[in-house]
């Protein structure tokens, strides 16, 4: 279920601190699109977004307000303090809604978990979600299915062959 932020991105911000304001000391001072070029209140200007990253431009943190879908109900739960602070950080501004489809799978039981070494491998393999998992399982068996189909193939030529008395 979608939640909704409280303060709609502002679309003439580029979500990014001026990088020269920074070296001078003021870590804080937004960037503004303008046109194609990005700059800040005290001047500094930017070709582009990618400019500004590359000049050291951090990213301004989304916005912690998160509200909740109306039709979902508090429900407090145990947590290790570490994972609490860890969530809050990766899912920042969709906490609520991460978690609510998270917990959504589990209560519908038609969910697989993986973990720790297991991701590992999966990801070196170039798999990251379900759908490109499952895939690579229908490209494992389209290949099977076509070395089975070869094989028959042979079989059906050898006694062709060995009908007409050539090879073995
Ligand atoms: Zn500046």
């Amino acid at each position: 279920m979608a939640t909704n932020l409280v303060q709609p991105l502002d679309q003439s911000l580029a979500q990014l601190y001026c990088p020269m304001c920074a070296a001078n000391g003021t870590p804080d001072v937004p960037l503004v699109r303008e046109m194609h070029i990005v700059k800040c209140a005290f001047g500094h200007q930017y070709s582009s977004v990618s400019e500004a990253v590359a000049r050291g431009a951090k990213m301004v943190p989304l916005p912690l307000n998160e509200q909740p879908p109306i039709t979902s109900i508090k429900w407090p739960v145990w947590v290790h303090p570490k994972v609490k602070e860890l969530l809050e950080s990766r899912y920042r501004g969709r906490l609520i809604a991460t978690l609510d489809s998270v917990l959504g799978s589990l209560a519908d039981g038609n969910v697989l978990i993986l973990t720790g070494k297991d991701v590992e491998k999966l990801k070196k393999r170039g798999l990251s979600n379900g759908s490109q998992i499952v895939a690579a399982f229908d490209a494992m068996d389209n290949a099977d299915k076509e070395r089975q189909e070869m094989q028959s193939k042979l079989e059906r030529y050898e006694s062709i062959f060995r009908e007409a008395g050539i090879g073995g």
